[in-house]
């Protein structure tokens, strides 16, 4: 062959090669990879990770619509997404956490903001302190289950049951004469088990409105931009002060709280309690 018929076929190979490879990776990340358990907390420098994303895997299960019904304030089997008022709820979920519980209440303090605090049961057992000051300073304290178990909601109606009494006895065991008067469950997978479970109790079940997914750490910046352009008369404000690593959220919540202050009355959310 001559000279430049035996280097036009090797250019040929080598592009032909390069396609092949790339149709190599192309179905390789088309194959999903096996995904990491989120079964479970996991322990890292921030603590445990609980993450409130929705169980994976388990296509065959319907999951409950997460999308708010504005029209009467309630979310995914009548949870409760708004107020029901204009004033706007600050929750904090997951903790409390003896490295951002701290920081947030701070900033709380700082501008005269009361909020909500969805403790998990095995936190408020092992830093009872945190959770006798979120209380001491005037925030609700509201049930977010024993370990942060996405998938209580399908279990026996006694698991759901003991699971929930057992975080409010935490909860009281901190603070004898807290008044527990809401719950969170984990991921906001709802269910009619836990609705009823609630119902046994006297908790309300709360749901949110707005959500930054701050836990999956996108940055102060993004955290601040989706609470701020989101958020109107009425809102729940999903936010978490463990968890992970949450300096994106006491950041964006350092910026967020003099805006918030200048357009809403922002409040604990109503024990009931005198
Ligand atoms: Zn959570």
């Amino acid at each position: 062959m001559p000279g430049s018929t035996l280097k036009a076929v090797a250019v040929v190979t080598v592009v032909l090669a390069g396609l092949l490879a790339s149709a190599y990776a192309l179905g390789r990340s088309l194959v999903a990879e096996p995904h990491p358990s989120t079964a479970g907390a996991t322990t890292s420098a921030y603590g445990p990770r609980y993450a409130d994303q929705p169980p994976s895997g388990d296509p065959g299960t319907p999951s409950p619509d997460p999308a708010p019904d504005a029209a009467d304030g309630t979310g995914p089997y009548g949870a409760h997404v708004s107020t029901g008022s204009a004033r706007v709820a600050l929750t904090f979920d997951d903790g409390p956490d003896p490295r951002w519980t701290p920081q947030v209440l701070a900033l709380l303090d700082q501008y005269g903001v009361k909020a909500t605090f969805c403790v998990v049961g095995e936190n408020a057992e092992s830093y009872p302190d945190l959770v006798r000051s979120i209380a001491a300073e005037g925030h609700t304290l509201c049930n977010h289950s024993w370990k942060h178990d996405v998938n209580l909601g399908r279990r026996t109606p006694e698991t759901i049951r003991t699971d929930l009494v057992r975080t409010n006895d935490a909860i009281l065991a901190a603070v004898p004469n807290a008044h527990v008067a809401y719950y969170r469950q984990p991921g906001g997978v709802w269910t009619p088990q836990v609705m009823s479970a609630c119902a046994q109790l006297g908790l309300t079940p709360l749901h949110w409105s707005v959500d930054p997914s701050d836990w999956k750490t996108p940055g102060a910046t993004a955290i601040e931009a989706t609470v701020r352009t989101q958020t109107g008369p009425g809102s729940i404000v999903l936010m978490h002060d463990a968890g992970g690593d949450r300096s994106g959220t006491v950041t964006a919540l350092q910026r967020l709280l003099p805006e918030l202050l200048a357009r809403f009355e922002l409040e604990p959310l109503p024990t009931g309690a005198a």
